[in-house]
């Protein structure tokens, strides 16, 4: 939910046969009930209130929770009233080497209480899982494998019975200057090393992929209120669905909209957004005619993931209007068969 909270978007996830979403708050708890009444709820964030774990269980029927400490153990236990029903997943850190966003340092259990917590978890729960997040846009299938090593050294440490490994996200997209191997090759590196784990045959692998599932839904299409040389000042940046390509250098595909093609050879340009912030700058770089000017409409694409869900109305931007399309993704890992392309695992950047 937290890559793209959009009901729509979970509407067609859901008419496509996925059941359970990973939701971090009770805001996303309370959305995802309210749109799809039957879905299944994964509570995946390490470190909740008590108040909303007791409405997540008692109120909407959540069963699942992640935890990271004997902490939050604790207040799962008595936030549920002692329930025996709980699928608890104890997370663990794993590295966030291959991945370009790190998500290694906030959440995962210590080492010196991991033993611990597998055994008091275990005891309170009815299922039990590990799950890890490599870290978001992980560009190599190795990050799984060397998370799944650490899974193994934790059910071996300690013997205990894991019903569920669940692998997380972190799933690629494809970006400029970022084309992944394809994700097959990530799912035979992570059912390989499933097989090769001490749980039972009837244990569950999940995953929870954000990015990869929702970063070709969305474009952002922007305007150009100014240039000077190469800096394109534009209609949404730091504050809007840009917050990536401003604060962490991510660049997105683009794309020139004007009723005439242009037949200008393509330069680099940066990017400011519409506040009137230097931080709202945004360095790419975007790869757009050389004669792109005031006025013009750029197709900003891949902003289904982290993109459209960030947008602020800081400095009174932020009003959008929305429009459903059918055309394709600017890039895709995914094979399209339509009749534009017949291709499978297409990256058109
Ligand atoms: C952010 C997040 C995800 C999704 O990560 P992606 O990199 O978008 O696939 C999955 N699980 C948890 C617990 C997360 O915090």
């Amino acid at each position: 939910m937290k890559a793209n909270p959009s009901p729509d978007l979970i509407k067609v996830l859901w008419d496509a046969g996925v059941t359970h979403y990973d939701v971090a708050s009770i805001g996303e708890v309370r959305l995802v009930s309210a749109t799809l009444p039957e879905a299944t709820l994964c509570f995946m964030h390490p470190v909740k209130a008590e108040e909303v774990i007791a409405e997540a269980y008692f109120t909407h029927g959540v069963r699942t929770f992640s935890l990271d400490s004997l902490d939050e153990l604790e207040k799962i236990r008595s936030a549920t009233k002692g329930a025996t029903d709980l699928n608890l997943l104890v997370r663990i850190k794993v590295s966030s080497d291959h991945s370009k966003l790190s998500l290694s340092t906030k959440f995962g259990a210590s080492d010196d209480e991991l033993e611990q917590l597998m055994f008091e978890t275990r005891q309170t729960a009815d299922a039990m899982g590990l799950c890890f997040h490599v870290g978001s846009q992980a560009m190599s299938p190795a990050a799984y494998a060397e998370a799944m090593e650490r899974v193994r050294d934790a059910i071996v440490r300690t013997a205990v019975t894991i019903d569920i490994i669940d692998v997380g996200g972190g799933f690629p997209s494809a970006y400029p200057g970022m084309e992944p191997p394809a994700l097959e090759q990530y799912f035979q590196v992570i059912h390989d090393k499933f097989e090769d784990l001490p749980v039972s045959y009837s244990a569950e692998l999940w995953c929870e992929p954000g990015r990869a599932l929702c970063a070709e839904y969305s474009s952002v299409v922007v305007r150009v209120e100014k240039r000077r040389g190469q800096d394109l000042y534009i209609n949404d940046g730091a504050y809007g669905a840009l917050f990536d390509a401003a604060h962490i250098g991510w660049r997105y595909p683009v794309r020139l909209l004007r009723a005439e093609d242009s037949e200008a050879a393509v330069e680099d340009f940066a990017f400011y957004g519409p506040t009137c912030d230097d931080l709202d700058h945004m360095v790419g770089p975007f790869v757009l005619p050389g004669d792109v000017r005031a006025g013009d409409y750029i197709e900003v694409g891949m902003l289904g993931a982290y993109g459209c869900a960030m947008r602020t109305a800081f400095n009174g931007f932020g009003v959008e209007e929305s429009v459903v399309v059918s055309d394709e993704p600017m890039a895709s890992l995914y094979g399209f068969t339509t009749e534009q392309d017949s291709g499978s695992n297409v990256v058109r950047l």
